[in-house]
């Protein structure tokens, strides 16, 4: 009897032998992987996954940014089995809708505050972060389009930004690697460079001042492309995937300023920092500013089953309405009744756990105080948080702020003690980072800085026996 005809009883080298044999994982150098094997997640309860050797790890990236009400929730698995007993799918193309999909759009509309002159009455719905990132693009054009303005075609966006994995996505990211190997970004679309105080600040700069500099960027990149031509500019309102870099308090009102000087289209990408992440429902409430259009996806479901989407605030919402005309885009699954019954009810999980409200009281604090003391490990230049998200760049030389070569490849390392020690956390080339579940407790995050600490420790350890620091 082969391995696939006794999938059950499969030993781990067997499943990772079939791995590699027919799974191309994303991200991955399938070689590399092959030779090493993958390691096999097999279940989860809590904030802790465990492996197909039996090893327990506390999940401190929520999956990749989404499991926000922690794994396990019968609630969730209730919803997608009852939607699926009673309309496991149909579609929203033919003048025909869903009551999940329209109860969730309901929902998020007043669960998105207004702010200023802008409210978010609208969602459109797709599968993912990637593909409502394409929505938006195809919006922002039909916008302009619409205006009687098609000359405005540009996107502006940021270097080490992450938007998603399509051609549109991959374009608005900032990631030179992805760039590299797809002949991209599309046209139209270009950047500036990221608001890293840690990297770009001057010496002698604060970083107050530093964030009103990075968003002078962006109006210089508007005055060269032409005011004119440009449609929109995109951010994460905190780059997640780009390691964590939490802009100075000064950034984000300076790009409303400018964003309005010119009265381009902000789009907010809200697929890592809402639903909870920061302790609001959207994270542009956080940071006080007026986004166009807000994508999500992730945590929408806690990640439970595929959804995203974008919040179309009132100024483009009005437009593609009133001035009538099909809009021609859309997904086989906008709107796909049985992630938006999962939604509902994660959305209900959050509100009656007071999630958000524990973000930015008492176990949002305690994690910011907690993690903070991370600051006088040896190996940390700088460790930092907002809500339940946080990222730490690790330095060779505390002092001078001396950074390590790639070679080091120390966030490999340290990522390295972390799993082999109980611990899931993201590194992003010399940056830690973590996310973890929203529904952890004050002892949690107690085990989470001991594991986190300990895993720095041996990092150290092993870099001193190397000689690199
Ligand atoms: N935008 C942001 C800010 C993201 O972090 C991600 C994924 N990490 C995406 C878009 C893409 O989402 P997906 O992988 O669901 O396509």
């Amino acid at each position: 009897m082969n391995a696939l005809t006794k999938p059950e009883n499969l030993s781990t080298r067997e499943i990772q032998d079939l791995d590699s044999a027919h799974f191309l994982h994303p991200f991955t150098d399938y070689k590399d992987l092959a030779t090493r094997g993958a390691r096999v997640i097999t279940k989860a309860d809590g904030i802790y996954v465990w492996d197909s050797e039996g090893s327990k790890m506390l999940d401190a990236m929520s999956g990749l940014w989404c499991v926000n009400v922690g794994y396990g929730r019968k609630e969730l698995a209730d919803a997608a089995y009852q939607q699926m007993m009673t309309l496991p799918f149909y579609n929203s193309f033919f003048q025909t809708t869903n009551v999940p999909a329209v109860k969730l759009a309901a929902r998020l509309s007043a669960l998105a505050p207004k702010v200023g002159d802008r409210s978010f009455d609208h969602v459109f719905y797709s599968s993912s972060g990637s593909e409502s990132n394409d929505s938006n693009v195809r919006m922002v054009r039909r916008y302009w389009d619409l205006l009687g303005q098609p000359q405005r075609k540009v996107i502006i966006s940021r270097q080490n930004a992450y938007h998603g994995s399509t051609m549109a996505g991959a374009s608005l990211g900032g990631m030179s690697g992805m760039h590299a190997q797809g002949d991209l970004p599309i046209p139209n679309i270009t950047h500036i460079e990221q608001p890293y105080f840690f990297e770009n600040g001057l010496p002698g700069e604060t970083s107050d001042e530093f964030g009103i500099r990075a968003a002078r960027w962006l109006e210089e990149k508007i005055l060269a492309v032409g005011p004119d031509k440009v449609a929109a500019f995109i951010a994460e309102p905190i780059q997640g995937a780009g390691g964590v870099i939490i802009p100075p308090a000064t950034y984000w009102p300076e790009i409303q300023r400018i964003v309005d000087k010119y009265g381009i289209l902000l789009i907010s990408d809200e697929v890592i920092c809402a639903f909870g992440r920061l302790g609001h429902w959207f994270a542009y409430e956080k940071f006080g500013y007026k986004p166009d259009l807000v994508t999500f996806a992730k945590a929408v479901t806690s990640g439970y089953i595929p959804l995203g989407g974008v919040m179309v605030g009132n100024r483009v919402a009005q437009v593609l309405i009133d001035k009538g005309g099909e809009f021609n885009h859309g997904y086989t699954y906008s709107g796909h009744p049985v992630a938006c019954a999962v939604a509902l009810a994660n959305i209900d999980i959050m509100e009656q756990e007071l999630l958000l409200d524990k973000v930015r009281g008492e176990v949002g604090a305690y994690f910011a105080k907690r993690y903070a003391e991370l600051n006088e490990h040896p190996l940390v230049g700088l460790a930092e948080t907002s809500g339940l998200v946080a990222g730490m760049v690790l330095v060779k030389n505390k002092a001078t702020k001396e950074r390590f070569s790639s070679e080091d490849a120390v966030g490999m390392l340290c990522r390295a003690h972390c799993f082999n020690n109980g611990l899931i956390m993201r590194a992003v080339g010399d940056r830690m980072i973590i996310a973890p579940p929203l529904t952890m407790t004050l002892s949690d995050i107690d085990e989470l800085m001991r594991l986190i600490r300990q895993a720095l420790d041996f990092t150290l350890r092993d870099l001193k026996q190397m000689g690199r620091v």
